[in-house]
């Protein structure tokens, strides 16, 4: 098939072949003609734009067959624009032709095999009507010319010319198709950068939209702030959560939690703003637990909040950018806590009356036993040899029991103070006593149930009266005397000292046991320490004594601590007030 050249054709193929007087002309007719040219490139919004604006500034040069354009990248592109249906056969010789033209210039080691994979047939639309046969026509390549796509003289790919006649490409036409093929290559490349930056922001795009999907879903509730601590971000959950705790979201603007805590009047925001606070000075807080319920309800709304800085990927900026915040509510975990806790608090009450009885019962064997053997001893006094009554074995048997008695006493007592500390309600029943009695009576009984233990006290206090919880204050010692007995070897001595500091009581029991390891230093009054420190499980105990006397101390208005010993063992304090000094007296 012949090609028909476009009218125009000849016209600005005579114009830029012309000179002498008509130089001028020339000149002004070959400017106008690059701006029209360079116009039509600038408009290009998409490669096919692109390829048709070359396409028809060719043709204003040359009779051709068919162009092609290959660009470098990864995969590489390759697209044929022909003028007219072209045969299969004069495609391949064209791909062959491109083939050898590009390992020339500077696309080293490709295949025509390959191009063929990548060849896109990019015909101009009259020629993409279905009905339209490629089949026929040119086989054979009469001439053709290659051109390098240069920007900024880095080359991008190569322009190829084809036509099935012979001597179809002038060489006096190379320096203007040159220049068209620079101007088709930034406009490629402009195409290229806009599609990448489109492709960029499509993917960014489609992240931001996957995370707030995530987000947005999450079961967990999440508050994000800026460095000024202002909210940015609320997912749904935090929003529900907010509305159940009836905080009032449509105040407007929405701003910093401590302003929100002001313009709803709800308190516990402020706290929550305080956990902000703390991760933007830089720290992590984890599950914090706020009430965020209303107080009279049996287990009010109760979140735990975990907060995190944000900080910017760039190292060097210290400050936090913001803070993110995961809520959860914990509210059921609580009811589960309290209930099991209020039957943890019902069974021990239930105990606690049939030991008393017991323990009332022993009392009044033993000193019926005490009183018959002293009267045994009166009437001996007269006989000569002496003999052991047998009422005093019965008596060592009965003051065991009253000191086991008493042990499980004091874990009913702590197993009921559980309960009470964690949920605040530990009151004290203060009343006046000799503390050096209590201190008496508990060595006496655990001297009688630890017979292999040799148990000193030393009392360095003539006036030993104190203002106290006396069942208590007995408990706490009971339970640090236990531990001292419980966790040294037979035989090994332990000391009890009562000393008197300005206005309160220093209360000593120290040990040659087996010592407490550093590594457990700071847990040991951890609620159930014990079960989580598998060290220990030659000995028994359930890790509640501590925690238990550590509020109790602590509810007193002293301390508890301890420290290890050059000697080995470990040596226990507590200090107690003379008067109380906490508000909660009831004398
Ligand atoms: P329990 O004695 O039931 O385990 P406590 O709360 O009384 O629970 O003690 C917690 C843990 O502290 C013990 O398991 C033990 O590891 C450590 N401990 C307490 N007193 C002593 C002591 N005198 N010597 C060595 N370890 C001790």
């Amino acid at each position: 098939m012949q090609p028909q050249s476009p009218a125009s054709e000849s016209a600005s193929r005579s114009l830029i072949k012309q000179n002498g007087g008509d130089h001028i002309i020339s000149l002004r007719k070959q400017m106008e003609q690059l701006n029209t040219i360079g116009k039509r490139f600038v408009a290009a919004n998409d490669r096919f734009q692109v390829h048709r604006a070359l396409l028809a500034t060719l043709q204003e040069l040359y009779s051709f067959s068919a162009c092609s354009i290959l660009l470098k990248g990864h995969p590489i592109e390759l697209s044929i624009i022909p003028r007219y249906p072209l045969t299969s056969d004069f495609l391949q010789a064209m791909i062959q032709s491109i083939a050898r033209a590009a390992s020339v210039i500077d696309f080293p080691g490709i295949s025509a095999q390959e191009l063929a994979i990548v060849a896109d047939l990019d015909a101009p639309d009259e020629l993409a009507s279905p009905n339209q046969e490629f089949s026929s026509g040119a086989t054979n390549i009469g001439d053709f010319l290659n051109i390098p796509l240069t920007v900024e003289s880095r080359i991008i790919g190569i322009l190829s010319l084809f036509d099935e006649h012979e001597r179809t490409f002038d060489t006096d036409l190379l320096q203007l198709t040159t220049m068209i093929a620079d101007y088709a290559a930034v406009a490629l490349e402009n195409v290229r950068l806009r599609e990448r930056q489109r492709a960029l922001w499509e993917e960014a795009e489609h992240e931001r939209n996957r995370l707030e999907l995530i987000i947005s879903s999450m079961a967990e509730g999440l508050l994000i702030t800026n460095a000024d601590g202002i909210i940015t971000s609320l997912n749904s959950s935090a929003q529900h959560l907010f509305s159940l705790a009836e905080v009032n979201l449509q105040q407007k603007p929405l701003t910093s939690l401590r302003q929100l805590a002001i313009a709803t009047k709800v308190n516990w925001l402020l706290d929550f703003a305080e956990i902000v606070d703390q991760a933007l000075a830089g720290n992590v807080v984890m599950n914090q637990e706020l009430t965020a319920g209303i107080q009279s309800e049996t287990v009010p709304l109760t979140l735990s909040i975990s907060a995190a800085p944000l900080h910017d990927a760039n190292q060097n900026i210290r400050r936090p950018i913001g803070v993110v915040t995961v809520l959860n509510d914990i509210t059921s975990n609580k009811q589960i806590e309290k209930l099991k806790d209020e039957f943890v608090s019902i069974v021990s009450h239930e105990l606690r009356t049939p030991l008393t009885a017991i323990k009332g019962y022993t009392q009044h064997l033993i000193r019926r036993i005490e009183r018959r053997l002293r009267e045994s001893h009166q009437k001996q006094q007269l006989s000569i040899p002496k003999v052991e009554l047998p009422e005093s074995y019965d008596l060592r048997s009965l003051n065991i029991v009253q000191s086991e008695t008493e042990h499980l006493e004091r874990l009913v007592s702590d197993l009921l103070d559980l309960s009470r500390v964690q949920w605040g309600e530990l009151d004290l029943q203060y009343s006046s006593f000799y503390l050096a009695d209590v201190l008496n009576e508990r060595v006496r009984l655990a001297r009688v149930s630890a017979e292999q233990h040799a148990i000193n006290l030393d009392i360095q206090t003539q006036d030993s009266k104190i203002v106290a919880d006396q069942l208590r204050v007995g408990q706490v010692f009971g339970n640090v005397l236990d531990n001292a007995i419980k966790f040294s070897p037979p035989g090994k001595q332990v000391t009890v000292k009562l000393l008197e500091n300005d206005d309160e009581f220093l209360i000593t029991v120290i040990d040659r046991g087996i010592g407490v390891s550093p590594d457990s230093f700071d847990h040991i009054f951890e609620r159930f320490y014990r079960i989580r420190n598998l060290a220990n499980r030659q000995y028994t105990g359930i890790g509640m004594g501590l925690f238990v006397a550590k509020a109790i101390v602590e509810a007193h208005g002293g301390n508890i601590g301890f420290s290890s010993n050059q000697d080995g063992g470990s040596t226990f304090f507590f200090t107690l007030p003379r008067v109380p000094r906490t508000s909660k007296l009831q004398v």
